[in-house]
């Protein structure tokens, strides 16, 4: 088989990548070679199948790695509304400024940028796992891990990282290029989950509550972040949670996640209220204490390991040092990190291939002809549609030019 740009990965970068490369030069060949089944896998599970595709704040803060020009590529590419526009999909944002389809389904996104890339002629191969890429007379020939091969001008690559395998996506594709002699930065999952010694979390399963968490080390606060903080069995999660994963890789050992559960409210006026509730339940068991003020298993978990004493005694017992260790444990109550999830977990990898592999048009350096995109690239964004919206733009980006640089060359 012979294509003239071969994207290899069907998600969110690779498809973008094609229609890219189709739009800008639409007489070349475009092939997405894709590992699984079909395209997209994991965009139908984006943003719990809403698929938040982008945030209306898109400023640098939100974006970490080594890819110098990343903002660059975001402001000179189409904007994500302007993107699925074309697609006739219109956007909408929550109050926080995270981009959703108008119909809110992942599925939808999905759909139209199929119809795209069968309106414009991308062909699809599915089932087609790259294993090898070698140099030819014309390109590069590309060999899956079953013996089927391809020869192409150009190569994009589009393969993602290493968060959620069960998607698709085990870094197969980084392990290659690192093979070839490409420089990878340190790679961990980010935007995930971070574990915590399950003792410690006895009782809080299931909990959701909104309030403050910092990354702590050497009690120095690294960033916090507002939210909804969930508890699992093992884990805390949570947008603000999330965001915070990344601070394992720096800080591996000595990380721990201090939560404000009253973010809302200052220390003084907590103490207030505490006061003022305890003398109107004075004569109830301790464990009605936070009733009304928290869901009940936290209510009882706050009080219980606060005051390390039998829940049935009557709140009328406690004094105002109580109060005072009690609003204490609600403003700051910390856990040691022990982990970060798993990739099966993760939503997306921090590392991949270094920025100073690519020039600012996404080429390789060192082999011409070779594109990357997407998540495979040392650039990773804050949980809230800053991972699509680097997604689009960077294939739209890596598509384009790559088109362009065929432009009138010889077949
Ligand atoms: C559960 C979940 C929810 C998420 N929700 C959001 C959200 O709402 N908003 C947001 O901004 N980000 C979200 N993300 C992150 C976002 O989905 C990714 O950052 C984005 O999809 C990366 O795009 P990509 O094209 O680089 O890689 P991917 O979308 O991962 O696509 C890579 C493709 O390459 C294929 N592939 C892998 N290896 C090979 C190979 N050897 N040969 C051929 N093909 C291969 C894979 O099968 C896959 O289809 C979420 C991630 C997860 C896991």
């Amino acid at each position: 088989m012979y294509t003239d740009i071969a994207v290899i990965g069907g998600g969110a970068s690779g498809l973008a990548a094609a229609i890219g490369a189709k739009t800008e030069n639409p007489v070349l060949s475009v092939t997405v070679f894709e590992k699984l089944d079909r395209v997209g896998k994991k965009l139908l599970s984006t943003g719990n199948g809403r698929c938040n595709l982008s945030s209306r704040s898109l400023v640098s803060e939100h974006y970490h790695g080594s890819v110098k020009n990343l903002m660059e590529i975001i402001k000179n590419t189409s904007s994500a509304e302007e993107f699925f526009m074309t697609m006739g999909v219109p956007v909408i944002s929550d109050e926080q400024g995270r981009m959703y389809p108008r119909s809110e389904s992942a599925a939808a996104v999905l759909r139209s940028l199929r119809m795209r890339t069968s309106e414009l002629g991308i062909t699809e191969v599915c089932g087609f796992e790259l294993a090898e890429i070698r140099r030819s007379k014309r390109g590069y020939i590309i060999t899956s891990k079953s013996g089927a091969t391809a020869e192409c001008r150009c190569i994009i690559a589009a393969a993602g990282g290493y968060a959620a395998p069960q998607l698709g996506t085990d870094g197969s594709v980084m392990r290659i290029f690192r093979d070839m002699g490409y420089k990878t930065a340190k790679i961990c999952p980010a935007v995930a989950p971070l574990k915590v010694s399950p003792d410690k979390l006895k009782g809080l399963k299931g909990v959701r509550v909104k309030g403050a968490v910092s990354a702590v080390s050497g009690g120095k606060i690294l960033k916090t972040e507002q939210g909804e903080i969930q508890f699992t069995e093992s884990a805390l999660s949570g947008i603000c949670v999330f965001n915070l994963a990344r601070f394992f890789n720096e800080y591996e050992v000595g990380l721990a996640l201090r939560l404000d559960l009253a973010a809302d409210i200052e220390k003084a006026e907590l103490i207030d209220y505490l006061e003022r509730v305890s003398t109107q339940r004075a004569a109830y068991p301790l464990e009605e204490l936070l009733t009304g003020f928290f869901p009940k298993n936290l209510a009882v978990y706050l009080v219980k390991n606060t005051f390390n004493r039998p829940l049935t005694e009557k709140i009328s017992t406690l004094g105002k040092r109580d109060i005072i260790a009690l609003a204490d444990r609600i403003k700051s109550l910390e856990f040691e990190i022990s982990g970060c999830s798993s990739w099966n977990n993760a939503q997306v990898t921090a590392g991949g291939i270094h920025g100073s592999c690519v020039d600012n048009e996404l080429q390789s350096v060192r082999d011409r002809g070779i594109y990357f995109c997407g998540e495979i690239l040392d650039a990773d964004g804050d949980c809230g549609g800053y991972n699509l919206q680097w997604a689009w733009s960077s294939g739209l980006w890596a598509g384009s030019n790559c088109a362009r640089s065929l432009k009138g060359a010889k077949r």
